[in-house]
């Protein structure tokens, strides 16, 4: 049998598998949950007239806003069975709450043994967890029952403090750490501080959470290459959010997040909620399979991202996601062309002529986007202000208004709302 037709034979197989799945979800929803009820009954949606997975097209799609309004609505069992009340925060300022039942947490510990098994995970490992497991934080339980059903070790050493990390690597060995990448290189930096030979060391992997590593074209971007570069560790990505109760992780080949089409639907909708052709970018809308207390239909994450679905090298065949592009929310369109606030830090990031930045979103007086960037010069000549330009010009094919100001008062911007967090990206508009 050619590799072709061996994987045509899958996909059919994941098609089945998800429209049986689908089916048992629309049957349950239509009994338990009284968001979709409402749902059902006022678009007058028969779930017997939806029998393929195109069909779902059928049904409208549910947003972040519903789900924070109407929280409660979306359990579908009594309060007694609930075993974790997770959350997330939402977009109206008060957090979500997501409840798990006995069978949510199981299903989420096998999601995430089928994320760690596709980031070469094995017994063999020991991972250190450098992130939280309490303030009803998902991923941090997801992590910690993934990882002991591949009956691998678990160091739960929590965020921050480098120097504890760096005494716990060097005592108990782990040979693979769960970071947010940006940490990875604060690790780094302490490090070398305190002459540490990290490349002498038992990590040898990096499950990286929170932030993209990678370029839309997979290749490292500056902080993956930033990490990579003063550490010889393997760096996997992986996407996940406290709705979905599934992760997208990346194999070794690193060409994006797998789907788990055993747990997930997932499609990439365009503005209309039409899908998108692989390699456009659209919104990240999924559907939850086998999920018991808050299941969801046709949700929209919000994340915005191109898709893949010619099969992987390490061959699997399921759907791959691209790294995340950007919020749709923050999606700027400016003459022309349309931009998210990651791709253009990763810009900015890249020339040693910028010491630091802020850019702010505007409305101009016809409603367009307008983009103003607060630059740190390396240095305050006509020669900077020239090369940061043309560089602008000829990655953005357009010019953004900068203005130049010194390390204070970049200082006073990113952290005018009294923000623990430097604030890089500044949304005006109406
Ligand atoms: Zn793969």
């Amino acid at each position: 049998m050619s590799i072709a037709t061996e994987s045509n034979q899958h996909s059919h197989e994941i098609t089945h598998l998800q429209q049986q799945k689908l089916y048992e979800l629309l049957a349950y929803v239509s009994q338990n949950s009284p968001f979709y009820k409402e749902l059902f009954a006022k678009h007058r949606i028969d779930i017997k007239n939806i029998k393929t997975l195109a069909d779902i097209t059928a049904i409208p799609t549910t947003a972040k806003d519903d789900l924070q309004q109407r929280n409660d609505d979306f359990l579908c069992v009594s309060r007694s069975k609930i075993v974790e009340h997770t959350s997330t925060s939402g977009t109206l300022g008060r957090p979500v709450t997501i409840a798990l039942t006995e069978n949510d947490l199981n299903r989420l510990a096998y999601n995430e043994y089928n994320s760690f098994l596709c980031a070469d995970g094995s017994a063999e490992d020991t991972y250190q967890l450098m992130l939280t497991l309490d303030r009803q934080f998902m991923a941090g339980i997801a992590y910690y029952l993934g990882i002991r059903k591949i009956g691998a070790g678990i160091i739960r050493l929590g965020p921050g403090v480098p120097a504890l990390q760096w005494e716990t690597i060097q005592r108990l060995k782990p040979t693979a750490i769960v970071a947010v990448p940006s940490f990875i290189l604060k690790l780094i930096q302490f490090a070398k501080d305190s002459g540490i030979d990290i490349n002498s060391t038992s990590v040898k992997k990096a499950v990286c959470i929170g932030e993209n590593i990678r370029n839309n074209d997979f290749t490292l971007n500056i902080l993956g290459r930033k990490i990579t570069e003063s550490w010889d560790i393997k760096l996997y990505s992986t996407y996940a959010s406290t709705e979905m109760q599934t992760a997208f992780t990346e194999c070794g080949a690193g060409k994006g997040g797998h789907n788990q089409a055993d747990l997930v639907i997932v499609e990439l909708l365009d503005e209309n909620d039409q899908q998108v052709a692989p390699g456009t970018p659209g919104e990240v809308t999924i559907t939850t399979l086998g999920v018991e207390g808050m299941p969801l239909l046709r949700y929209k994450t919000g994340d915005i991202c191109t898709y893949d679905d010619e099969p992987c090298i390490c061959g699997r065949t399921t759907l791959r996601l691209s790294p995340i592009m950007g919020r749709k929310k923050q999606m700027i369109k400016f003459k022309g062309t349309t931009l998210y606030p990651p791709a253009l830090f990763e810009l900015l990031n890249e020339r040693e002529e910028i010491r630091d930045f802020v850019i702010e979103v505007s409305s101009n007086d016809i409603g367009m986007d307008q983009v103003s960037l607060y630059v740190v010069p390396a240095e305050l000549t006509d020669e900077c202000d020239h090369r940061i330009r043309a560089y602008l010009q000829a990655r953005l094919r357009v010019s953004p208004h900068i203005k130049y100001v010194t390390a204070e008062e970049i200082q006073k911007i990113q952290f005018s709302e009294a923000s623990r967090k430097a604030i890089k990206f500044i949304d005006k508009r109406a």
